[in-house]
Protein backbone atom coordinates (compact mmCIF):
# COMPACT_ATOMS: atom_id res chain seq x y z
CA UNK A 1 0.00 0.00 0.00
CA UNK A 2 2.43 2.28 1.11
CA UNK A 3 4.45 1.38 -2.75
CA UNK A 4 2.38 4.64 -3.90
CA UNK A 5 3.79 6.47 -1.86
CA UNK A 6 7.29 5.78 -2.42
CA UNK A 7 6.80 5.79 -6.18
CA UNK A 8 6.03 9.33 -5.78
CA UNK A 9 8.46 11.65 -7.73
CA UNK A 10 11.14 13.29 -4.56
CA UNK A 11 9.77 16.77 -3.46
CA UNK A 12 12.80 18.71 -3.56
CA UNK A 13 13.51 22.51 -2.15
CA UNK A 14 10.42 21.95 0.72
CA UNK A 15 10.06 26.25 0.62
CA UNK A 16 10.42 25.99 4.59
CA UNK A 17 8.79 29.52 6.54
CA UNK A 18 7.99 30.31 3.30
CA UNK A 19 4.25 31.91 2.83
CA UNK A 20 4.54 30.40 -0.90
CA UNK A 21 5.14 26.73 0.04
CA UNK A 22 5.00 24.18 -2.52
CA UNK A 23 1.97 22.83 -3.43
CA UNK A 24 1.73 19.08 -5.03
CA UNK A 25 -1.73 17.21 -5.85
CA UNK A 26 -1.65 13.83 -5.49
CA UNK A 27 -4.00 12.21 -7.39
CA UNK A 28 -7.04 9.33 -6.77
CA UNK A 29 -5.02 6.73 -8.13
CA UNK A 30 -1.43 7.68 -6.31
CA UNK A 31 -2.79 7.32 -2.93
CA UNK A 32 -4.68 4.72 -1.49
CA UNK A 33 -7.80 6.78 0.79
CA UNK A 34 -10.88 5.46 -0.54
CA UNK A 35 -13.96 7.57 0.41
CA UNK A 36 -15.20 3.95 2.39
CA UNK A 37 -12.97 4.64 5.02
CA UNK A 38 -14.21 7.86 6.00
CA UNK A 39 -16.80 8.01 8.58
CA UNK A 40 -20.32 8.71 6.84
CA UNK A 41 -20.54 11.93 8.74
CA UNK A 42 -17.37 13.38 7.74
CA UNK A 43 -18.07 12.80 4.29
CA UNK A 44 -21.86 14.75 4.74
CA UNK A 45 -19.87 17.41 6.19
CA UNK A 46 -17.36 18.05 3.22
CA UNK A 47 -20.47 17.47 0.98
CA UNK A 48 -23.02 20.11 2.31
CA UNK A 49 -20.02 22.60 2.89
CA UNK A 50 -19.34 21.69 -0.53
CA UNK A 51 -23.05 22.01 -1.92
CA UNK A 52 -22.68 25.54 -0.36
CA UNK A 53 -19.78 26.89 -2.32
CA UNK A 54 -17.52 26.45 0.14
CA UNK A 55 -14.27 24.66 0.00
CA UNK A 56 -13.46 21.64 2.49
CA UNK A 57 -11.02 19.29 3.27
CA UNK A 58 -10.11 16.19 5.34
CA UNK A 59 -7.15 17.08 7.61
CA UNK A 60 -4.95 16.28 9.97
CA UNK A 61 -4.53 13.19 11.76
CA UNK A 62 -7.37 11.50 9.78
CA UNK A 63 -5.77 12.13 6.68
CA UNK A 64 -1.99 11.00 8.35
CA UNK A 65 -3.77 7.81 9.12
CA UNK A 66 -5.82 6.34 6.37
CA UNK A 67 -2.34 6.76 4.30
CA UNK A 68 -0.96 4.55 6.80
CA UNK A 69 -3.41 2.03 7.03
CA UNK A 70 -4.52 3.01 10.34
CA UNK A 71 -8.15 3.68 11.60
CA UNK A 72 -8.37 7.45 12.44
CA UNK A 73 -9.96 7.99 15.76
CA UNK A 74 -11.97 10.96 14.49
CA UNK A 75 -12.20 13.10 11.63
CA UNK A 76 -11.50 16.82 11.24
CA UNK A 77 -12.10 19.30 8.80
CA UNK A 78 -10.86 22.13 7.24
CA UNK A 79 -12.78 25.05 5.51
CA UNK A 80 -12.69 28.41 4.11
CA UNK A 81 -16.08 28.99 5.41
CA UNK A 82 -16.65 30.82 9.08
CA UNK A 83 -17.77 29.14 11.79
CA UNK A 84 -20.74 31.00 11.69
CA UNK A 85 -21.39 30.10 8.40
CA UNK A 86 -20.58 26.52 8.80
CA UNK A 87 -23.15 26.90 12.22
CA UNK A 88 -25.58 28.03 9.53
CA UNK A 89 -25.40 24.94 7.56
CA UNK A 90 -25.46 22.49 10.18
CA UNK A 91 -28.56 22.49 12.70
CA UNK A 92 -26.73 19.96 14.66
CA UNK A 93 -23.85 21.97 15.49
CA UNK A 94 -22.63 24.83 17.67
CA UNK A 95 -19.06 26.69 17.77
CA UNK A 96 -17.08 26.62 21.08
CA UNK A 97 -13.67 27.69 21.72
CA UNK A 98 -12.94 31.24 23.25
CA UNK A 99 -9.47 31.66 21.74
CA UNK A 100 -9.74 29.83 18.16
CA UNK A 101 -13.84 29.13 17.51
CA UNK A 102 -14.52 25.79 16.02
CA UNK A 103 -17.66 23.98 15.32
CA UNK A 104 -18.86 20.45 16.80
CA UNK A 105 -21.42 19.07 14.33
CA UNK A 106 -22.93 16.27 16.17
CA UNK A 107 -24.02 13.06 14.15
CA UNK A 108 -25.60 10.95 17.17
CA UNK A 109 -22.19 10.05 19.42
CA UNK A 110 -19.90 11.39 16.94
CA UNK A 111 -18.62 14.76 16.52
CA UNK A 112 -17.07 16.21 13.33
CA UNK A 113 -14.68 19.30 14.10
CA UNK A 114 -14.83 22.05 11.79
CA UNK A 115 -12.19 24.97 12.07
CA UNK A 116 -12.10 27.58 9.20
CA UNK A 117 -8.17 28.03 8.15
CA UNK A 118 -6.27 29.96 9.80
CA UNK A 119 -3.62 32.41 9.64
CA UNK A 120 -0.34 32.26 11.84
CA UNK A 121 -1.29 35.80 13.73
CA UNK A 122 2.21 36.29 14.49
CA UNK A 123 3.07 36.58 11.17
CA UNK A 124 3.68 40.35 9.81
CA UNK A 125 0.47 41.20 7.70
CA UNK A 126 -1.86 39.63 9.75
CA UNK A 127 -3.36 41.65 10.82
CA UNK A 128 -4.39 43.15 6.70
CA UNK A 129 -5.89 39.39 7.04
CA UNK A 130 -7.76 40.30 9.86
CA UNK A 131 -9.22 43.11 8.60
CA UNK A 132 -10.05 41.97 5.39
CA UNK A 133 -12.91 39.73 7.07
CA UNK A 134 -15.57 42.52 6.95
CA UNK A 135 -14.98 43.04 10.88
CA UNK A 136 -16.65 39.50 11.66
CA UNK A 137 -13.70 38.07 13.20
CA UNK A 138 -12.65 38.63 16.41
CA UNK A 139 -9.36 39.38 17.47
CA UNK A 140 -7.81 35.97 18.04
CA UNK A 141 -9.68 34.04 14.94
CA UNK A 142 -7.42 35.36 12.40
CA UNK A 143 -8.93 33.47 9.08
CA UNK A 144 -6.89 32.57 5.96
CA UNK A 145 -6.45 30.12 3.04
CA UNK A 146 -5.56 26.58 2.44
CA UNK A 147 -1.81 27.41 2.54
CA UNK A 148 -1.90 29.35 5.60
CA UNK A 149 -3.69 26.91 7.19
CA UNK A 150 -1.24 24.23 6.20
CA UNK A 151 1.79 26.33 7.85
CA UNK A 152 0.21 27.28 10.83
CA UNK A 153 -0.14 23.10 11.56
CA UNK A 154 2.27 21.38 13.47
CA UNK A 155 4.04 18.37 11.79
CA UNK A 156 4.49 17.99 7.62
CA UNK A 157 2.26 14.23 8.60
CA UNK A 158 -0.25 16.20 10.26
CA UNK A 159 -1.09 19.27 7.09
CA UNK A 160 -2.36 16.76 4.24
CA UNK A 161 -5.59 17.63 2.80
CA UNK A 162 -8.15 15.57 1.39
CA UNK A 163 -11.33 16.22 -0.88
CA UNK A 164 -13.75 15.32 -2.40
CA UNK A 165 -13.27 17.39 -5.91
CA UNK A 166 -11.64 14.23 -7.61
CA UNK A 167 -10.76 12.49 -4.13
CA UNK A 168 -7.21 13.65 -4.37
CA UNK A 169 -5.00 15.08 -1.35
CA UNK A 170 -2.98 18.41 -1.65
CA UNK A 171 0.37 18.87 0.44
CA UNK A 172 1.99 22.14 0.69
CA UNK A 173 5.12 20.79 3.25
CA UNK A 174 6.04 17.28 1.95
CA UNK A 175 4.01 15.57 4.44
CA UNK A 176 3.45 12.61 2.03
CA UNK A 177 7.19 12.09 1.29
CA UNK A 178 7.75 12.29 5.00
CA UNK A 179 4.89 9.68 5.48
CA UNK A 180 6.67 7.61 3.08
CA UNK A 181 9.68 8.03 4.86
CA UNK A 182 8.38 7.75 8.47
CA UNK A 183 9.68 11.07 9.64
CA UNK A 184 8.42 13.58 12.32
CA UNK A 185 8.70 16.59 10.79
CA UNK A 186 7.99 20.31 12.34
CA UNK A 187 6.73 22.68 9.60
CA UNK A 188 8.72 26.06 10.15
CA UNK A 189 11.84 26.59 12.17
CA UNK A 190 11.19 24.21 15.06
CA UNK A 191 12.63 26.60 17.59
CA UNK A 192 10.18 29.02 16.72
CA UNK A 193 7.78 26.53 16.79
CA UNK A 194 8.49 25.21 20.08
CA UNK A 195 8.64 28.67 21.12
CA UNK A 196 5.53 29.63 20.22
CA UNK A 197 3.71 26.57 21.70
CA UNK A 198 5.75 24.19 23.74
CA UNK A 199 3.46 21.41 23.98
CA UNK A 200 4.64 20.27 20.01
CA UNK A 201 7.39 18.92 21.50
CA UNK A 202 5.20 16.62 23.25
CA UNK A 203 3.23 16.06 20.00
CA UNK A 204 6.34 15.25 18.55
CA UNK A 205 7.33 12.54 20.57
CA UNK A 206 3.57 11.33 20.76
CA UNK A 207 3.54 10.74 16.99
CA UNK A 208 6.90 9.23 16.50
CA UNK A 209 5.34 6.69 19.51
CA UNK A 210 2.46 6.14 18.04
CA UNK A 211 3.65 6.02 14.92
CA UNK A 212 6.79 4.70 15.56
CA UNK A 213 8.64 7.11 13.39
CA UNK A 214 11.72 9.03 13.64
CA UNK A 215 11.69 12.39 14.93
CA UNK A 216 13.74 14.25 11.59
CA UNK A 217 17.08 15.56 13.16
CA UNK A 218 16.72 19.06 13.16
CA UNK A 219 13.43 18.81 14.87
CA UNK A 220 14.63 17.06 17.52
CA UNK A 221 17.77 19.02 17.83
CA UNK A 222 15.81 22.08 20.14
CA UNK A 223 13.94 19.94 22.73
CA UNK A 224 16.70 19.04 24.89
CA UNK A 225 17.36 22.67 25.13
CA UNK A 226 13.42 23.64 25.28
CA UNK A 227 11.88 21.05 27.44
CA UNK A 228 11.58 23.54 30.24
CA UNK A 229 9.04 25.68 28.48
CA UNK A 230 6.59 23.25 28.94
CA UNK A 231 6.57 24.32 32.23
CA UNK A 232 4.61 27.58 31.49
CA UNK A 233 1.48 25.65 30.26
CA UNK A 234 -1.10 25.87 32.18
CA UNK A 235 -1.72 22.60 34.40
CA UNK A 236 -5.43 21.86 32.31
CA UNK A 237 -3.54 21.50 29.26
CA UNK A 238 -0.78 19.23 30.30
CA UNK A 239 -3.58 17.45 31.83
CA UNK A 240 -4.78 16.66 28.67
CA UNK A 241 -1.73 15.79 27.07
CA UNK A 242 -0.60 13.17 29.79
CA UNK A 243 -3.98 11.62 28.95
CA UNK A 244 -3.23 11.83 24.67
CA UNK A 245 0.33 10.44 25.39
CA UNK A 246 -0.70 7.47 27.68
CA UNK A 247 -4.18 6.74 27.00
CA UNK A 248 -4.11 6.69 23.53
CA UNK A 249 -3.24 3.22 23.29
CA UNK A 250 0.65 3.58 22.38
CA UNK A 251 1.83 4.51 25.97
CA UNK A 252 3.85 1.41 25.81
CA UNK A 253 5.74 3.34 22.73
CA UNK A 254 5.50 6.91 23.90
CA UNK A 255 7.06 6.16 27.22
CA UNK A 256 11.20 5.26 26.16
CA UNK A 257 10.85 8.38 23.69
CA UNK A 258 9.91 11.29 26.89
CA UNK A 259 12.45 9.69 28.30
CA UNK A 260 14.77 9.62 25.16
CA UNK A 261 14.24 13.53 24.73
CA UNK A 262 13.86 13.51 28.98
CA UNK A 263 10.11 15.23 28.69
CA UNK A 264 8.89 12.94 31.45
CA UNK A 265 10.23 14.92 34.44
CA UNK A 266 8.07 17.90 32.67
CA UNK A 267 4.96 15.99 32.85
CA UNK A 268 5.47 13.49 35.48
CA UNK A 269 8.26 14.41 37.89
CA UNK A 270 7.74 12.34 40.19
CA UNK A 271 7.91 9.21 37.59
CA UNK A 272 10.75 10.69 36.24
CA UNK A 273 12.95 10.71 39.47
CA UNK A 274 11.42 7.31 40.48
CA UNK A 275 13.03 5.95 36.95
CA UNK A 276 15.86 8.07 37.35
CA UNK A 277 17.28 6.74 40.94
CA UNK A 278 16.05 2.97 39.93
CA UNK A 279 13.67 2.63 42.77
CA UNK A 280 12.04 -0.82 43.20
CA UNK A 281 9.79 -2.05 41.09
CA UNK A 282 9.31 1.67 39.33
CA UNK A 283 11.23 0.46 35.70
CA UNK A 284 8.99 -2.80 35.42
CA UNK A 285 6.04 -1.58 37.48
CA UNK A 286 5.42 1.47 34.85
CA UNK A 287 5.98 -0.46 32.22
CA UNK A 288 3.33 -3.52 32.97
CA UNK A 289 1.02 -0.21 33.47
CA UNK A 290 1.69 0.42 30.11
CA UNK A 291 1.28 -2.27 28.51
CA UNK A 292 -1.80 -3.42 29.94
CA UNK A 293 -3.56 -0.27 29.61
CA UNK A 294 -2.74 -0.24 25.73
CA UNK A 295 -3.80 -3.83 25.25
CA UNK A 296 -7.31 -3.09 27.79
CA UNK A 297 -7.65 -0.15 24.71
CA UNK A 298 -7.38 -2.42 21.95
CA UNK A 299 -9.91 -4.32 23.66
CA UNK A 300 -12.38 -2.08 23.77
CA UNK A 301 -12.11 -2.21 27.87
CA UNK A 302 -12.62 0.74 29.81
CA UNK A 303 -9.41 2.91 30.90
CA UNK A 304 -9.39 5.90 33.94
CA UNK A 305 -6.78 8.56 34.15
CA UNK A 306 -6.84 7.11 38.10
CA UNK A 307 -5.32 3.96 37.29
CA UNK A 308 -2.37 5.32 35.52
CA UNK A 309 -1.83 7.89 37.41
CA UNK A 310 -2.20 5.68 41.03
CA UNK A 311 0.79 3.20 38.81
CA UNK A 312 3.03 6.07 37.49
CA UNK A 313 3.43 7.45 41.05
CA UNK A 314 3.02 4.06 43.32
CA UNK A 315 6.71 3.72 43.85
CA UNK A 316 7.28 7.06 45.03
CA UNK A 317 4.15 7.02 47.36
CA UNK A 318 6.25 3.55 48.48
CA UNK A 319 9.69 5.59 48.41
CA UNK A 320 7.61 8.83 50.43
CA UNK A 321 5.78 6.80 53.27
CA UNK A 322 9.79 4.41 53.83
CA UNK A 323 10.64 7.84 54.37
CA UNK A 324 7.87 9.41 56.62
CA UNK A 325 8.17 5.62 58.62
CA UNK A 326 11.86 5.81 59.01
CA UNK A 327 11.51 9.56 60.85
CA UNK A 328 9.27 8.39 63.18
CA UNK A 329 5.84 8.20 61.98
CA UNK A 330 2.83 5.04 61.84
CA UNK A 331 2.62 3.04 58.97
CA UNK A 332 -0.54 3.92 58.29
CA UNK A 333 -0.43 7.70 59.10
CA UNK A 334 2.37 7.43 56.97
CA UNK A 335 0.79 6.11 54.47
CA UNK A 336 -1.86 8.53 53.97
CA UNK A 337 0.63 11.49 54.32
CA UNK A 338 2.89 9.93 51.49
CA UNK A 339 -0.03 9.30 49.19
CA UNK A 340 -0.79 13.37 49.77
CA UNK A 341 2.50 14.43 49.31
CA UNK A 342 3.10 13.01 46.17
CA UNK A 343 -0.65 13.75 44.56
CA UNK A 344 0.04 17.73 45.58
CA UNK A 345 3.27 17.50 44.18
CA UNK A 346 2.11 16.45 40.77
CA UNK A 347 -0.72 18.82 41.11
CA UNK A 348 1.82 21.63 40.57
CA UNK A 349 2.70 19.96 37.31
CA UNK A 350 -0.52 18.72 35.78
CA UNK A 351 -4.18 19.00 36.94
CA UNK A 352 -5.96 16.12 37.92
CA UNK A 353 -9.45 16.44 38.72
CA UNK A 354 -10.33 15.89 42.41
CA UNK A 355 -12.86 12.16 41.57
CA UNK A 356 -9.58 11.24 40.01
CA UNK A 357 -7.20 11.68 42.84
CA UNK A 358 -9.67 10.25 44.89
CA UNK A 359 -9.88 7.07 43.18
CA UNK A 360 -6.12 6.96 43.31
CA UNK A 361 -6.03 7.34 47.00
CA UNK A 362 -8.17 4.72 47.07
CA UNK A 363 -6.12 1.99 45.21
CA UNK A 364 -3.46 2.93 47.08
CA UNK A 365 -5.11 2.50 50.44
CA UNK A 366 -6.55 -0.76 49.43
CA UNK A 367 -3.11 -2.04 48.47
CA UNK A 368 -2.60 -2.23 52.08
CA UNK A 369 -6.21 -3.15 52.80
CA UNK A 370 -6.36 -6.09 50.82
CA UNK A 371 -4.01 -8.16 52.57
CA UNK A 372 -5.68 -8.06 56.06
CA UNK A 373 -8.42 -10.25 55.08
CA UNK A 374 -9.85 -12.34 58.28
CA UNK A 375 -13.05 -12.00 59.69
CA UNK A 376 -15.84 -10.05 57.63
CA UNK A 377 -12.78 -7.96 56.05
CA UNK A 378 -12.43 -9.51 52.92
CA UNK A 379 -16.22 -9.42 52.17
CA UNK A 380 -15.93 -6.03 52.97
CA UNK A 381 -12.99 -5.36 51.16
CA UNK A 382 -15.09 -7.06 47.69
CA UNK A 383 -17.75 -5.06 47.82
CA UNK A 384 -15.49 -1.87 48.27
CA UNK A 385 -16.31 0.35 44.66
CA UNK A 386 -12.54 0.50 44.17
CA UNK A 387 -12.07 -3.00 44.94
CA UNK A 388 -11.84 -4.08 41.00
CA UNK A 389 -9.30 -1.42 39.82
CA UNK A 390 -7.12 -2.13 43.36
CA UNK A 391 -7.43 -5.99 42.71
CA UNK A 392 -5.98 -5.12 39.24
CA UNK A 393 -3.29 -3.20 40.51
CA UNK A 394 -2.13 -6.05 42.96
CA UNK A 395 -1.64 -8.38 39.51
CA UNK A 396 -0.43 -5.88 38.14
CA UNK A 397 2.84 -5.68 41.47
CA UNK A 398 2.90 -9.18 40.59
CA UNK A 399 3.29 -9.19 37.55
CA UNK A 400 5.72 -6.43 37.73
CA UNK A 401 8.08 -8.82 39.98
CA UNK A 402 7.04 -7.93 43.24
CA UNK A 403 6.37 -10.99 46.01
CA UNK A 404 3.10 -10.12 47.56
CA UNK A 405 2.50 -13.96 48.73
CA UNK A 406 -0.04 -14.96 46.50
CA UNK A 407 -2.00 -12.14 47.31
CA UNK A 408 -3.00 -12.13 43.85
CA UNK A 409 -4.12 -15.86 43.24
CA UNK A 410 -6.41 -15.55 46.63
CA UNK A 411 -8.37 -13.13 45.69
CA UNK A 412 -8.68 -14.32 41.92
CA UNK A 413 -9.98 -17.88 44.05
CA UNK A 414 -11.95 -15.60 46.11
CA UNK A 415 -13.86 -14.14 43.16
CA UNK A 416 -14.39 -17.57 41.43
CA UNK A 417 -15.70 -19.07 44.72
CA UNK A 418 -19.40 -19.41 46.33
CA UNK A 419 -20.33 -17.87 49.61
CA UNK A 420 -19.30 -20.85 51.47
CA UNK A 421 -16.31 -21.63 49.79
CA UNK A 422 -15.07 -18.14 50.52
CA UNK A 423 -15.75 -18.71 54.16
CA UNK A 424 -13.63 -21.52 54.21
CA UNK A 425 -11.21 -19.13 52.71
CA UNK A 426 -11.13 -16.43 55.20
CA UNK A 427 -11.32 -19.49 57.92
CA UNK A 428 -8.08 -21.32 56.59
CA UNK A 429 -6.24 -17.79 56.50
CA UNK A 430 -6.95 -17.50 60.50
CA UNK A 431 -5.41 -20.96 60.91
CA UNK A 432 -2.02 -19.70 58.12
CA UNK A 433 1.02 -19.30 60.05
CA UNK A 434 2.60 -16.11 58.89
CA UNK A 435 -0.72 -14.46 57.93
CA UNK A 436 -2.36 -13.46 61.33
CA UNK A 437 1.14 -11.88 62.36
CA UNK A 438 0.08 -8.58 62.31
CA UNK A 439 -3.71 -9.22 64.57
CA UNK A 440 -4.04 -7.77 67.52
CA UNK A 441 -4.47 -10.42 69.92
CA UNK A 442 -7.93 -9.41 70.72
CA UNK A 443 -9.56 -10.15 67.83
CA UNK A 444 -8.30 -13.84 67.57
CA UNK A 445 -10.91 -16.42 67.63
CA UNK A 446 -10.90 -18.12 71.11
CA UNK A 447 -10.08 -21.52 69.93
CA UNK A 448 -7.02 -20.79 67.99
CA UNK A 449 -3.44 -21.36 69.11
P1 LIG B 1 -4.67 12.25 16.94
O1 LIG B 1 -6.08 12.85 16.99
O2 LIG B 1 -4.56 10.95 16.28
O3 LIG B 1 -4.00 12.32 18.24
P2 LIG B 1 -4.19 14.52 15.26
O4 LIG B 1 -3.07 14.78 14.30
O5 LIG B 1 -5.56 14.44 14.69
O6 LIG B 1 -3.81 13.23 16.01
P3 LIG B 1 -5.17 16.56 17.00
O7 LIG B 1 -4.64 16.96 18.33
O8 LIG B 1 -6.50 15.94 16.90
O9 LIG B 1 -4.07 15.62 16.36
O10 LIG B 1 -5.10 17.86 16.09
C1 LIG B 1 -5.63 17.90 14.78
C2 LIG B 1 -4.68 18.65 13.86
O11 LIG B 1 -4.58 20.02 14.29
C3 LIG B 1 -3.26 18.13 13.83
O12 LIG B 1 -3.12 17.09 12.91
C4 LIG B 1 -2.49 19.38 13.44
O13 LIG B 1 -2.56 19.59 12.05
C5 LIG B 1 -3.25 20.48 14.13
N1 LIG B 1 -2.70 20.80 15.48
C6 LIG B 1 -3.12 20.30 16.65
N2 LIG B 1 -2.42 20.79 17.68
C7 LIG B 1 -1.52 21.63 17.16
C8 LIG B 1 -0.49 22.47 17.69
N3 LIG B 1 -0.26 22.51 19.00
N4 LIG B 1 0.23 23.23 16.83
C9 LIG B 1 -0.03 23.20 15.51
N5 LIG B 1 -0.95 22.43 14.93
C10 LIG B 1 -1.70 21.65 15.73
MG1 LIG C 1 -7.41 14.25 15.81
Amino acid sequence: MLKRLFNLPIISSLAKNSPSLKHHIIAREKHNISRRQISRSALKVMQRLGDGGYEAYLVGGGVRDLLLGDHPKDFDIATNATPEQVKHLFRNSRIIGRRFKIVHVRFGREIIEVTTFRDNHTDSGSNNSAKSDEGMLLRDNVYGDIRTDAARRDFTVNALYYTLDRFSIHDFTGGIQDIARRKIRMIGKPETRYQEDPVRMLRAVRFAGKLDFDIDKATAAPIHKLGSLLANIPSARLFEEVLKLFMGGYGSAVLPKLREYDLLQYILPATDSALKNDLPYAEALIAQALVNTDKRIKNNQRVTPAYIYAAMLWPSVVAEQKKLQDEGMQPVQAHQQAAQNIISQQLQTTSIPKRFTQSMKEIWDLQHRLSRRQGKRAERLFEHPRFRAAYDFVLMREEAGEDLHGLGKWWTRYQEESVEGREAMVEKLGQGRGQNRRRRPRRRKPNQD
